[in-house]
């Protein structure tokens, strides 16, 4: 190579960083809560060392710059294309990847994904101290394995692979009565489902929803309103692995998918409160007043009114301040609480969350 040729080929290496010179994260707006963190977390997702497509460092930079707190990567225990390329090592990618989670303060959990026929289909174990004991062919003890590590296990894409295949079945039963099973993934990537999330209700299993992606991730360029990486906002008491861990064994989640949040009704409540906030009116007449109603989220929030209050409909951009001219309901009423339904607020798989909008007539 020649010597002119060289220079430019170091200057074009080393272009990137002397053009950004510093990293950008596009943070994912969903506000803490007045006692904690809103941690979102993505705690399923693939690397070369199963059928991933990236490095496990990269998942970190990923996790980083598309606003992420918390990760978990769930490579396949018993699925590995590249096994002649890359062999077996379960606890590699968990090694691999912490020293930059540690410089990107992402907190990393070391995970595995059980990967079985369908049924009874594939559970991620997190919180492993080693995935080596998993790595067994006895159906059951792989579970004996991730208890006695006091792992947290998740049912993984209940739906997958047709409804036929996606139902609760006798090895469900089994994990579930030995409380070997702790949470559902309700959403996997693009996909919800709704039988699986009326179980966890039922049985008062975590809900969950994540990427379980494969490929690089370019959400941080990509993301909409409506399409996103799914994630699960874990409320914390801070951003610990330990708090954390309390928060997802309590079920204080919502599950970020397709401009929904998926939850409980304690904690969509909560959400929603610290994310709609409605200014002081700053006009009005003798039927009506004007009022800023500002919105912090992501979502485009969709209400409804469920009684008199009007309009009927209101629709709030993600991230923006909406003018409201809200009708006065009743004659001398001085403060009353509108009562709307918030429609992208999934609180079961045919209910939606009941707000009262307080405002200041
Ligand atoms: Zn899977
Ligand atoms: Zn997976």
């Amino acid at each position: 190579m020649k010597l002119k040729n060289l220079v430019v080929v170091v200057l074009l290496l080393s272009m990137p960083s002397f053009a950004l010179g510093q990293d950008v994260r596009r943070e994912i707006h969903f506000p803490d809560l007045p006692n904690g963190r809103t941690l979102k977390c993505d705690l399923h997702m693939h690397t070369v060392f199963s059928d991933g497509q990236v490095w496990p460092t990269l998942r970190v930079d990923e996790a980083w710059r598309e606003g992420l707190d918390a990760i978990s990567i769930t490579d396949h225990i018993e699925h590995q294309p590249f096994k002649r390329d890359i062999p077996t090592a379960h606890n590699r990618p968990y090694e691999m990847a912490q020293g930059l989670a540690r410089e990107k303060s992402i907190l990393l959990i070391r995970g595995a994904e059980v990967t079985r026929e369908t049924p009874p289909g594939h559970f991620n174990a997190i919180f492993l101290q080693d995935v080596n004991p998993l790595d067994t062919k006895d159906f059951y003890e792989v579970f004996e394995q991730a208890h006695r590590q006091n792992a947290f296990v998740t049912w993984n894409h209940p739906g997958w692979q047709g409804p036929e295949r996606g139902r609760w079945g006798q090895e469900q039963t089994t994990l579930y009565e030995r409380k070997w099973m702790h949470a559902i993934e309700i959403c996997n990537e693009n996909e919800y489902y709704a039988e699986a999330h009326g179980w966890a209700l039922e049985k008062n299993l975590v809900l969950v929803g994540y990427s379980d992606i494969h490929s690089p991730s370019y959400d941080h360029l990509s993301r909409t309103v409506e399409n996103h990486r799914t994630l699960t906002l874990i409320l914390a008491r801070d951003k610990t692995v330990e708090s954390l861990r309390e928060a997802l064994e309590a079920g204080r989640t919502a599950v970020w998918y397709r401009n929904q949040l998926i939850g409980r009704e304690p904690e969509l409540a909560a959400l929603f409160a610290a994310c709609v906030q409605i200014r002081p009116p700053h006009a009005r007449s003798s039927r009506d007043v004007c009022a800023e109603v500002v919105n912090v989220s992501e979502l485009d929030i969709e209400l409804e009114s469920t009684g008199s209050a009007r309009p009927a409909k209101i629709r709030l951009p993600a991230r923006s301040t909406s003018l409201v001219r809200f009708e006065q309901p009743g004659e001398d009423a001085q403060k009353v609480d509108l009562e709307y339904r918030a429609t992208n607020f999934v609180t079961a798989p045919d209910r939606r969350l009941e707000v009262r909008l307080a405002v200041p007539f």
